[in-house]
């Protein structure tokens, strides 16, 4: 019996995909050089009045419609001051005491269950800059100031590290299917605050919570959060006491590290934003918004289990993207039998498509190129096996695996007398292995398949060289 319990809190950070910042004009596209993607505004100069970006607001509602949340008619911006290099007025714009979403949740399964994790709020706020160190100094690039964010936060729900980490799996997942951010970790697109805390199990205080910064990756929330319960138990155990502080997640040395403590937080001193007007959001906007929600993942991973039979873990893994759903039933739809496309899509598909660190919007082979292989194997022109190959060279060449089938001369022959000739040539070749299976060796029909299997390419009817050889070796 475990003696504690953890109690865990995300707060999510999402960059959203609009193409312009959320108070100015200025471009948000990724990696161009330092400082070209700034104006008077972005860069805090006196005087300048900021705007809100109306396809920031309507992705902010977007997301907290997909999530359940309640969308606030009425929400505000305050300012938030605290001093730093990349932040040029010296205060980010953020929405505070009243957000635009509140009260939602999504839902997880973990161990076969489903769980609900409730969503506290969703505000949106503006990125700040990048700061760069090099050497003996430091450089700054405001590309990055003013990008649109929106911050999720979730309630005190989450319950272990695995559940974290299904927790920020489902929030991308519903993210990228609704189109309002990219999801990318590596590029920062994605960032996470874990806040924890253990507490003795049957206890129904919680325990003080840590937050931990700086996890920018699935694997890091789960080791973080594994290393931050662990510490916090030790310390427990040992008869100290936790103090509420802010630490660092330092992947390297796979350690958190105190950052700040309770007494050292900043005090940001929040105040309305005197230059931003009140939010409004009518019913009517928040309904015509609603409407253009495409199926969600959960409805969608559902909808593949009772229209298409397929088991969970299939239904899991094919709605974990909108685009590999859509693949998925245009190849279904193109005549492909429903768990045949599953198989070829977890197997062979995404073999490849790793290997090529490509996804599946990249795909050279069409699903209806798909559904025509699947054909082809149905009518026994071609066999499970060379199926892989074909397959294979469908996916270099983009080809119809008809056309491939026929330039490689691929066809399985199931013509007997063809089979027969080379069953023939195989016993003959081997006849110290014919005496051992006579003499009761049965196991060896095995390696006179693989014989004639390899002297025909693989393109014999498996099912037919089975039954040719039982057949001559009875006679023998
Ligand atoms: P703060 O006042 O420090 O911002 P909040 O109450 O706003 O704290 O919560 C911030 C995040 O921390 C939320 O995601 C919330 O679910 C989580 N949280 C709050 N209390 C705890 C706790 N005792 N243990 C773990 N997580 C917590
Ligand atoms: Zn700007
Ligand atoms: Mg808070």
């Amino acid at each position: 019996m475990k003696k504690y319990e953890a109690i865990i809190g995300l707060e999510v950070h999402a960059q959203m995909l609009t193409d312009t910042k959320i108070f100015c004009g200025c471009s948000t596209k990724f990696g161009s050089e330092p400082n070209t993607q700034t104006c008077p505004v972005c860069t805090g100069m006196p005087g300048v009045l900021p705007v809100l970006n109306r396809k920031a607001l309507e992705f902010a509602i977007r997301t907290g419609l997909a999530m359940n949340c309640k969308i606030a008619p009425y929400s505000r911006f305050a300012r938030k001051n605290y001093f730093y290099p990349d932040l040029p007025k010296g205060y980010q714009i953020s929405q505070y005491e009243l957000p635009i979403c509140e009260h939602g949740y999504i839902e997880i399964v973990v161990d076969g269950e489903k769980k609900r994790i409730g969503i506290t709020r969703i505000h949106m706020e503006e990125d700040a800059g990048k700061n760069i160190h090099e050497g003996d100094h430091s450089l700054v690039d405001l590309n990055r100031t003013g990008v649109p964010l929106m911050e999720i936060v979730s309630e005190p729900d989450i319950r272990s590290p695995k559940e974290a980490v299904e927790y920020m799996k489902k929030l991308r997942t519903i993210l990228r299917y609704i189109g309002v951010c990219d999801g990318n970790m590596e590029q920062g697109s994605l960032r996470c605050d874990a806040n924890v805390s253990v507490r003795p199990v049957g206890q129904e205080e919680f325990g003080t919570k840590v937050e931990v910064k700086n996890i920018n990756s699935f694997k890091f929330v789960e080791r973080a959060l594994d290393y931050e319960i662990k510490r916090q138990i030790k310390v427990l155990e040992e008869g100290g006491t936790l103090v509420q502080e802010t630490r660092l997640w330092d992947s390297g040395a796979g350690v958190t590290l105190s950052m700040r403590t309770k007494e050292e937080a900043h005090d940001y001193r929040y105040f309305p934003e005197p230059d931003l007007v009140p939010v409004t959001v009518d019913e009517k906007w928040t309904e015509d918004i609603r409407a253009t929600l495409p199926e969600l993942p959960d409805a969608k991973r559902e909808r593949f289990i009772s229209e298409y039979g397929l088991p969970e873990y299939d239904a899991d893994l094919l709605t974990s993207e909108r685009a590999l759903a859509d693949w998925y039933e245009e190849a279904v739809k193109s005549g492909g039998q429903p768990k045949a496309v599953s198989n070829w899509m977890m197997g062979e598909l995404m073999r490849l498509l790793n290997e090529a660190n490509a996804s599946i919007e990249d795909c050279p082979v069409k699903p209806a190129q798909l559904a025509g292989m699947l054909k082809l194997i149905d009518k026994g022109t071609i066999s499970g096996k060379i199926a892989k190959t074909v397959f294979e060279e469908m996916y270099k060449t983009g080809k119809d695996a008809e056309t491939i089938v026929n330039e490689k001369g691929l066809v399985q022959i199931t013509d007997e007398n063809a089979i027969l000739k080379t069953v023939d040539e195989v016993l003959a070749s081997n006849p110290k292995e014919v005496e051992r299976y006579k003499n009761g060796e049965e196991k060896l029909i095995g390696f006179f398949v693989g014989q004639v299997m390899k002297l025909t390419k693989g393109k014999a009817n498996p099912k037919a060289v089975n039954e040719l050889l039982r057949k001559r070796l009875k006679e023998q």
